[in-house]
C-alpha cells in the first residue's frame, strides 16, 4: 500500500467531479493529491468499432489521443473515482436506452479494466438508485440491486450500471482487487447539466422557472403528475460521503448514499420548493400527459447510518435555495 494517494476522478468536471472538487480543496491532505479529468483529456468511450472508425478518418494522430490507458500512465494514480457516464435524467433516458447501455458497458469497463491492469489500489464507481429493480418492496437495499427487471424506462443505463457491481465482485474472486461501488439517490447542485433535453428534473426545473421569470411568465409548467416520489441529495453533501467511502469504506459491495426516507418528497413538492426560492408567485401547473417514471425508489440508508450515524445532510430548502442561487449567478456558463 502506497502511503501516498494520487487520486484521479473520472467525470471530474460534473455535477459530482465539481463538487468533490470543491470538498478537497476545503479540507487539503498532504498525503492525497487528486487530478479530475473529462472527457477531453480522454475520451473513454473507448470501442473497437470507434478506434476502426478514427483509423479510418485519421490515420496517426487520433488513434494515440484517445486511448483512455494514457491518461493513467501519464498521471500514476494509485486509487480512482469513476464517475464518468452518460448521464440522464427520465426524458433523455427514455429515448436513448440503447446508447445508455453501450457508452457506459464500454466506459465502465475500460476504467475498471485498466484500473486492474495498472495496479490500482481502490476503485470507487458509482451506481444509482434508479437502477434497482422496477417491482420490488420498499424500502429498497444493497442486497437488491440485481433482483429483477429496472423500470422500463431506463433499462439501458440500469442494466450497465448494474454490470458494475457485477465486474466487481468478479475482480475481487479473480484476482483479489478492491473495486466497490455507492449508490446515490437523485443528486442536484452546482455545476448540474441544465439542458432541458436531458437534464434530470431539479436542473430541469430550475432551468425552466429561471426563463420563465425571464420573459415574466406566470405558469410554470411541471411535466407529470406531480406525484412521483424522489429522495435528492445535495451534490456537496454527496462529495463530503464519497471522501468517506475512498478513505474509510473497505467492502466490494455498494453502499447506499442517499437521505433519510422521511426526506422522500414528492415532484410538486420540488417545484414548490424551487418556485419558493425563486420567490415566484405564479401558479404551478402539472402537465399530466408527461411521463411519471417509476412511482418511488425509495432507498434506506441503514448501512451508511450504521458507518455514520450522525452525518447531518443539508437541508432540502436550504439546498435547493443554494442551488437556485449558484445557477443564477452562473446563468451564462452554465451547462445549459
Ligand atoms: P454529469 O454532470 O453529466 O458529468 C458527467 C461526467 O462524465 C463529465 O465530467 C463528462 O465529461 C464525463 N464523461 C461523459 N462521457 C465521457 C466519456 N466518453 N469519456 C470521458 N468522460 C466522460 O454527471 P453527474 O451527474 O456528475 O454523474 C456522475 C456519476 O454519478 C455518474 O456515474 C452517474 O451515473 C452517477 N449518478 C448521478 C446521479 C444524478 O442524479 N446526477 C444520480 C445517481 C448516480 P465532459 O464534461 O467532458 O463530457
Ligand atoms: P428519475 O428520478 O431517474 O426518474 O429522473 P429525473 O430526475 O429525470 O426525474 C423524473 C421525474 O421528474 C418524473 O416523475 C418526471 O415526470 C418529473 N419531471 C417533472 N418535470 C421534469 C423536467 O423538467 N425534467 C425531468 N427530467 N423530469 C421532470
Amino acid at each position: 500500500m502506497s502511503t501516498n494517494k494520487v487520486i484521479l476522478v473520472t467525470g471530474g468536471t460534473g455535477l459530482v467531479g465539481k463538487a468533490i472538487e470543491k470538498v478537497v480543496q476545503s479540507e487539503k491532505r498532504a498525503d492525497e493529491t487528486w487530478i479530475f479529468i473529462s472527457s477531453k483529456d480522454a475520451d473513454l468511450w473507448y470501442s473497437d468499432c470507434k478506434i476502426r472508425k478514427y483509423i479510418h478518418a485519421f490515420p496517426f494522430f487520433l488513434v494515440t489521443m484517445v486511448q483512455p490507458k494514457k491518461i493513467f500512465e501519464k498521471h500514476h494514480p494509485t486509487h480512482v473515482i469513476h464517475l464518468a457516464a452518460m448521464v440522464g435524467g427520465l426524458f433523455h433516458n427514455m429515448g436513448h436506452n440503447l446508447d445508455f447501455l453501450r457508452k457506459n458497458i464500454h466506459i465502465n469497463d475500460n476504467v475498471l479494466q485498466i484500473s486492474f491492469e495498472t495496479g490500482i489500489e481502490k476503485v470507487v464507481s458509482c451506481l444509482s438508485t434508479c437502477i434497482f429493480p422496477d417491482k420490488t418492496t420498499y424500502p429498497i437495499d444493497e442486497t437488491m440491486v440485481h433482483n429483477g427487471p429496472p423500470h422500463p424506462s431506463n433499462f439501458g443505463y440500469s442494466y450497465a450500471k448494474r454490470l458494475i457491481d457485477i465486474q466487481n465482485k468478479a475482480y475481487h474472486q479473480q484476482h483479489g482487487s478492491m473495486f466497490t461501488s455507492v449508490v446515490p439517490c437523485n443528486v442536484f447542485g452546482p455545476y448540474d447539466n441544465y439542458n432541458l433535453e436531458s437534464s434530470h428534473v431539479v436542473p430541469g426545473l430550475i432551468r425552466k422557472l429561471h426563463d420563465i421569470i425571464k420573459r415574466d411568465g406566470d405558469t410554470f409548467t411541471v411535466m407529470g403528475t406531480g406525484k412521483p416520489l424522489r429522495q435528492f441529495i445535495y451534490s456537496l453533501d454527496l462529495a463530503r460521503l464519497f471522501l468517506w467511502v475512498l478513505r474509510e469504506y473497505d467492502e466490494v459491495e455498494p453502499i447506499i448514499l442517499s437521505v433519510d426516507e422521511k426526506s422522500e418528497v414528492s415532484i410538486k413538492k420540488l417545484a414548490e420548493e424551487i418556485a419558493k426560492a425563486y420567490d415566484f408567485k405564479g401558479e404551478i401547473v402539472l402537465d399530466t400527459t408527461k411521463a411519471d417514471g417509476q412511482y418511488k425508489k425509495t432507498a434506506s440508508n441503514a448501512k451508511l447510518r450504521k458507518y455514520l450515524p450522525d452525518f447531518e445532510f443539508t437541508p432540502f430548502a436550504t439546498a435547493i435555495k443554494e442551488s437556485v442561487e449558484w445557477y443564477k449567478a452562473n446563468y451564462n456558463n452554465a451547462r445549459n
